[in-house]
């Protein structure tokens, strides 16, 4: 008796079974928690472009990366993810960045700071910030350290952590204490609540710490990544210093220029993606909600300054590509009726509906409704004073549902990611970009007779130049 006793308590002490509480602290122990403060990753694996479908409700684009690093720094709240990557696709299927061959991606984070490494240049990107934060916090080790941190709690075999305005997760640990799946609610400008899992599984020892080797993740009800860990580190260096001019920026989407492309048309800009503003008789019909609420209100703002006492009655949106349409529902949130292709108007009457808890953004503030009205091949808009036609660009490989906007009478085309030009000095792709080719191919069936371009990225440049781009030389 003597001896089996101590024997059964230590067992028992040792092995949490069913019944037994499992605390914070045997997570944080399995885990090796205690004494890390950051961590490296390497592996590989596939990625997909989250809110890049080719089509609404469909699976996101796929790459395949070659190389995956991600640092952490819990003492310092910062991330550094550097991986290179090439599309699974050739021809490409669906949107992100359209690049022949292997590209390279740096994010970071470091507190309230977001941006990217952009050939040696630190953009910022505070739009990505709930996302970072939320795969730094999601990690197995970054899920206990909040929690212990008084971020979250224990009960049974869950850890509910949260941070408000940016997510809230519920992480289940297995039998053995370590973490297995994350189940969360993440703030998104087109999805609202978006709902996000990560699943850990197994785990291995790397010098007293566990860690996951497999890692797979789902945003949206779709894959989003599934990197196999090939390499851990503990405790490395991991400074990441801001660099100034992502401290001097906090919020990019607000800075708003614009031109006057014609009379009563303005091309409205200052940041990476562009809208315009067409002046009707008695109304205001506006090309593109893109981002985010704080682009979208910053717009709504701009235009109202520039053709007062007018109301906003149509939004065009160009494709359902979250970075083109994550304004939409806080245009949706002033009632502004949107504009969109049949192949995505169930999408966006569903999007105009969806909770934003999380972060209750504009629309979920305002209590407004709004319409969304499908376009096939063409619709006209017309006053008397000025026609604007949408026009299907029919055959994208970038998404089904792509509108242009063309003014006849100016000569005028408005379209976004079918063709954006080069910077000045930069020579456009060869062979052609696919999309810009199929573009050439709509503008010529469809006759339309454009002078200039207002592209929703880059700059307004003559016809001629879209024309150089498809690869027509004349
Ligand atoms: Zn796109």
């Amino acid at each position: 008796m003597r001896t089996v006793v101590p024997l059964l308590t230590a067992v028992l002490l040792l092995s949490p079974v069913a019944g037994q509480a499992q605390t914070l602290q045997d997570v944080a122990r399995a885990l090796g928690a205690a004494n890390l403060k950051s961590i490296e990753i390497q592996g590989s694996g596939v990625s997909f472009q989250v809110g890049q479908s080719a089509v609404p409700g469909m699976p996101w684009p796929q790459f395949n990366v070659k190389s995956f690093a991600r640092l952490v720094n819990y003492d310092t709240a910062s991330l550094r993810e550097e991986a290179v990557r090439i599309r699974a696709l050739e021809p490409p299927r669906g949107g992100g960045p359209y690049v022949r061959g292997e590209q390279r991606q740096v994010f970071v984070l470091s507190g309230d700071h977001a941006w990217n490494v952009v050939a040696d240049a630190a953009v910022p990107a505070p739009i990505t910030l709930a996302d970072r934060q939320f795969q730094l916090w999601s990690t197995p080790h970054g899920v206990v350290k909040a929690a212990l941190a008084g971020q979250g709690t224990m009960q049974g075999r869950t850890i509910a952590v949260a941070l408000p305005g940016r997510f809230k997760a519920t992480a289940t640990v297995d039998a053995s204490n370590l973490i297995e799946r994350v189940d969360a609610t993440l703030t998104n400008p087109v999805l609202g609540d978006m709902a996000v899992t990560v699943t850990y599984a197994e785990y291995r020892d790397f010098g007293g710490l566990k860690f996951p080797t497999r890692i797979r993740q789902t945003y949206g009800g779709f894959p989003a990544l599934d990197i196999t860990v090939t390499d851990v580190r503990s405790n490395v260096a991991a400074e990441v210093p801001v660099p100034d001019n992502v401290r001097q920026t906090p919020n990019p989407y607000a800075r708003v220029t614009s031109q006057k492309a014609a009379d009563g048309v303005f091309y409205i800009t200052g940041g990476t993606h562009h809208s315009v503003a067409i002046e009707m008789q008695d109304h205001v019909i506006v090309a593109e909600a893109p981002l985010n609420d704080a682009r979208a209100l910053a717009v709504l703002a701009e235009v109202r300054n520039l053709i007062p006492n007018k109301p906003i009655r149509y939004v065009v949106v160009s494709h359902h590509h979250f970075d083109h349409s994550g304004g939409v529902r806080a245009f949706a949130g002033e009632g502004i009726t949107l504009v969109t292709h049949e192949v995505s108007k169930a999408f966006f009457e569903r999007v105009i509906t969806l909770p934003a808890t999380v972060s209750p953004d504009h629309l979920a503030k305002s209590g407004r409704k709004a319409v969304v009205e499908g376009v096939r091949d063409r619709r006209v808009l017309s006053d008397g004073t000025r026609t604007v036609e949408i026009h299907h660009i029919a055959g994208s490989l970038h998404a089904d549902d792509m509108l242009m906007v063309y003014l006849p009478k100016e000569k005028l085309l408005i379209e976004a990611d079918a063709y954006t030009p080069p910077a000045a000095n930069v020579a456009p792709m060869t062979p052609p970009n696919p999309f810009t080719v199929n573009l050439v191919v709509n503008i010529t069936k469809q006759g339309l007779a454009v002078d200039q371009i207002l592209p929703l990225h880059g700059r307004i440049v003559p016809f001629a130049e879209l024309l150089k781009a498809a690869g027509h030389s004349h």
